[in-house]
Formats: C-alpha cells, structure tokens, sequence
C-alpha cells in the first residue's frame, strides 16, 4: 500500500480547546476517505493499583505482538488507520515492543495512546511521526503526590512534537481536586479532561449516580475538551442501554472500526471473537448476543463523533459528527431517544433476556414485554365522552391473569398515545383508572408511570401501595398534571418489589380539556 510519507499537510487542531492558543500543522500521508479506527490489544504488567481500576488491578500477563504480522494486517487494510490500545490492566509504556508498535501505528496514520506516565518518555516515545500522535496522561491518585516528575514528562513528550491531554478519573471522592489540577495544567498549557467514573461508590453505581452539581464540576470540559462532543452524551447513554443484544443489527466494527488481538489476528471487535479474512466492506449485521464493546451500531455510534473525527475531518474536508448546534441536554435526549427506537424497531425489547440475566451476561436491568405493544394496541379504544377524549386500553381478557416479572425491573407498557389537541396547553389534567383485576386489585406493589418518546418518566409514584384511591368499583384513579408541549405518551406500570401482581382488565386514560380536572 501506499505508505504515509508524501506530503499533504492539512491545518490541524484535533482537539480544539486542548491547543487553544495554537494550531499545528500535520502531515496526514494521504486522503483519510475510507479511514479506519484500529484497536490494538496490548497486554503486560501495570505498576500502579487504583483502587477504581476498571480492570480490577488483575496482572496482566505480558504478550509479545509479531510485528511483522501486525504490519502484515495494516498492509491489508490499505487505509488511513487510527489506532487506539486495549490496555486492559496494563500500563503500555512498560510493554518491551510499545516503541516500535507506536512507530508502526504512526507509519500508517495516527494515534491515541494511553498511559499513566509514570515512565520516562524517553524509554518508549515513536522517534518519527510524533504529529500525529496524542498521549492520553492519566494523572490516577499514585501520580498526584508526584505531580511534577508527571508534568515533566508530559512536557517531554509535547516538546517531542506529541499532542498531550491529561486524563482525569472524576471519581467522586476526587472531584474537589478538579479545579486545582485544572489550573495546574492550564498553567503548563495543558487540557485537562475529566472523564467518569464507571463503578460502584458508597453503594451507589456511577456514572449513573453523579448528581446535577457533580455533573456541572466536569461537564463543561467533557463538552468542550479533548473528546468533544460524545462524552457529553455517550457516557450518559451508557447507563441507560439496558439492552446489549445488538445481533442481527448492523454495526460497523469490521468496516470502519477493526479489532487486533495478541495473536494479530484481525477480529470484527472484542466481543466478536472469530476471526477476520479480510475487512468488511459495509456495515453488517451484529453477530454477537451480547455486546460491551462501547457503542458502534450503523445508525448510532460514538465513533462519527470521536475526536480523530477532525482528522478526518480536515484531510476530507467534510464532517461525519453529529450535529453541533444541539445542546448537551438535547443531544443525550435525541440520541436516547435513537437508541431505544433501533432496539423497538429490530424487536430486541420483546426478548426475553431472564437466561442471560441468570447467567450473568446481562448485568443491566431490562424491559420486559409480557405483553407486546401489538397486542395490547388490539383492545386500545379511542373515543370522546362528555369533554374528555378517552383511550381504554384492554389488558387482560381473562380474569386473574399474573404478570410475573423476572427480574424487579420487568414492566408492561401500553403503546405510545398522542397527547390528543384538547389536552395540549398549560395546566392541562390526565386521569388514570385502572380497573380491577380478576383476581384482586391491582396495583398494591406496582409503580405507574407516564413515560415520554425519550423515555424519560414524566410522572411517577402514580399508584403505589397504601396511597392507592379506589373508586366505589374498586377501580384506582390517578390525576396528573401533564407538562406543556408534551406529544405522546406511555404508560408504564413496574413492580417495585419484584413479586407477581395482577395485571389490571383494563387501563383508562382520559384527557381532559379543562385547565382543572376538579372542574371537569
Ligand atoms: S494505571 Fe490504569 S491499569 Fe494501572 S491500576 Fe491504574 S487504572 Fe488500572
Ligand atoms: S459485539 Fe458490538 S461491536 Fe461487536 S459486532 Fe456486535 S454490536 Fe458490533
């Protein structure tokens, strides 16, 4: 293949505020169209042990690369390669081969290598190419106390013509450090990207669990840092993916996006273990049933938004990243929003994962459907009485019948109903009437609740326990403010407490046109 050693120099910030005060020039070799991300798996011994090691601090065991093989692989892609490392436990700067496999990654693109740089560059940094290289420096809690053996080879390695960007693990007993450190670097003319933490944390799981001010202390630079633009919303989005059965949907890992193992052995991705002959030339369907490879799905992927998307970016002269004018919030929602509809449309929400829950495969909680959408739009009826429009939806047609989750985080769910136009505005009522159940009433361990085309509740604790109302049928009625502008809406009726309930005959929802459901 062509090799990257003529010259097209293209004006070069890959990470827009990291050099704020300076954009570099970098040879790209040659046209970045068809580019592809290579990860790499490298595996030996770590000399720190965080105790948030996402890796559990496990010793690694060393696993030497042949490296004319590896070249042999990007030989064969014949592309513009970015390559990242599979570090796993390892610290990759105490690899004996790390020099030479930079040096080749270099030759045929670019790279992002990680590290704890805790060891002299001058042991392991490429000799060539170093423009096209950005080290990621975890400052991780052994660093701190030496902080200035850690600036000075951050300094080394930028002085060596590399992009540096200090990593930050926002574990939330570190955050109060953040702004210190910050400035520090700020100082040197470094960025510094707090990254979350993923893990458990005072029985609490993160990132899921940071609060709104936790979230404002790094927010901002995970926005606007070194990886703009995804963190802001892929790290959210993680915590929601439920589902991680991605078979059968197109996903671009062996198309734009290529795993190599210790063995050189070309792989679709981590999870995807057999190997590849030769690279796919389209997006193709998941293998896999379960995936924890990150988010690379044809139609939502973190990789259009990557950071070397600007290398790409400034080669082709045309961007692949999302859309830029939308707001953090509005970019998490959207894209939450994608995501659930790729798992509706390809009918992952109706699998039954309780096997792979009991095995252990599936860690995340999941949405059930006992009943399908389908079947419950066959008994939805939608019709007007007096000033209310009506939907009534049939549950069960024969009396008694249990809804038996397999896990506390099963639910039933109605099909989406639009918010009808006379009960659109301010101050508009709902009212929810769930019938009783043949076998008694429904609802006594059941949380209800309105749910939103991003699937974010609306409205909870509808109906739970001892605050039930019954009317005189012994039926249970609920009121709920509905929020302006909403559209459509579903309703959600879970079990809190895991054990089987009666699922209700039927479901009312009526909307009311008054601003007061007192007064209608
Ligand atoms: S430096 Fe990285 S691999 Fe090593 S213990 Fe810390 S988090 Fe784990
Ligand atoms: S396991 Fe994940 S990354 Fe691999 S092919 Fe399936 S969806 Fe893509």
């Amino acid at each position: 293949m062509e090799k990257i050693d003529k010259a097209f120099t293209v004006d070069f910030n890959p990470y827009i505020n990291l050099s704020r005060s300076h954009v570099v020039s970098v040879d790209l070799g040659h046209s970045t169209e068809g580019d592809v991300n290579v990860t790499v798996k490298i595996r030996c011994p770590c000399n720190y042990s965080c105790d948030y090691c996402v890796s559990q601090n496990i010793r690694e065991p060393l696993a030497l690369h042949s490296v004319p093989r590896l070249r042999a692989v990007y030989d064969q892609l014949d592309s513009f390669a970015v390559t990242f490392f599979d570090c796993g436990g390892s610290e990759p700067t105490l690899h004996p081969q790390v020099r030479e496999l930079l040096e080749l990654a270099l030759e045929f693109g670019a790279a992002y290598f990680p590290t704890n740089n805790s060891v002299s560059p001058e042991r392991w940094l490429p000799r060539k190419n170093l423009e096209r290289l950005v080290v990621g420096a975890a400052l991780h809690p052994e660093g701190e106390g030496k902080v200035d053996a850690f600036a000075n080879n951050l300094l080394e390695i930028r002085d060596g013509g590399a992009h540096v960007v200090v990593i930050f693990v926002a574990h939330p007993a570190r955050l109060s450090k953040i702004k210190d450190f910050d400035e520090y670097f700020s100082k040197l003319g470094v960025e510094m990207q707090p990254i979350p933490f993923h893990g458990y944390y005072s029985g609490k799981e993160y990132p899921l669990s940071y609060t709104e001010d936790e979230r404002k202390i790094f927010e901002h630079s995970l926005c606007e840092g070194v990886f703009p633009h995804i963190w802001n919303w892929a790290y959210r989005l993680s915590s929601d993916m439920k589902i991680r059965d991605f078979s059968g949907i197109p996903c671009i890992a062996g198309f734009r996006t290529i795993y190599v193992d210790e063995k050189q052995q070309m792989r679709r991705c981590l999870y995807g273990l057999a190997p590849l002959e030769r690279r796919h030339s389209r997006s193709m369907p998941c293998p896999v049933r379960f995936c924890g490879c990150g988010l690379q799905l044809d139609e939502l992927n973190t990789y259009d938004d990557a950071f070397w998307g600007y290398w790409r970016q400034l080669g082709e002269g045309k961007s692949r990243r999302g859309d830029l004018r939308l707001e953090h919030e509005d970019l998490y929602r959207k894209n939450k929003a994608k995501y659930w509809a790729i798992m509706e449309r390809y009918g992952k929400t109706k699998q039954l994962l309780a096997d792979d829950v009991k095995q252990g495969k599936v860690n995340f909680p999941h949405v059930l459907y006992e009943k399908t959408n389908e079947s419950l739009l066959e008994g939805l009826e939608t019709y007007s009485y007096g000033n209310r429009d009506v939907h009534d939806i049939l549950m069960s047609r024969s009396p008694g019948i249990f809804f038996n989750p397999s896990t506390k985080n099963d639910c039933l769910t109605t099909p989406y109903l639009d918010v009808l136009p006379s009960a659109k505005g301010a101050g508009r009522w709902l009212k929810i009437t769930l019938s009783p159940a043949g076998g008694g009433s429904p609802g006594a361990n059941c949380t209800v609740y309105l749910q939103d085309e991003q699937f974010s509740q609306i409205s909870r604790n509808l109906l739970s326990g001892e605050t039930n109302e019954s009317n005189e049928t012994g039926a249970l009625v609920r009121y709920i403010a509905l929020p302006e502008g909403l559209q459509r809406l579903r309703v959600v009726i879970s079990v809190w407490d895991g054990s089987p309930t009666y699922i209700p005959n039927s479901l009312k929802i009526e909307q009311s046109a008054c601003s007061s459901y007192a007064n209608a």
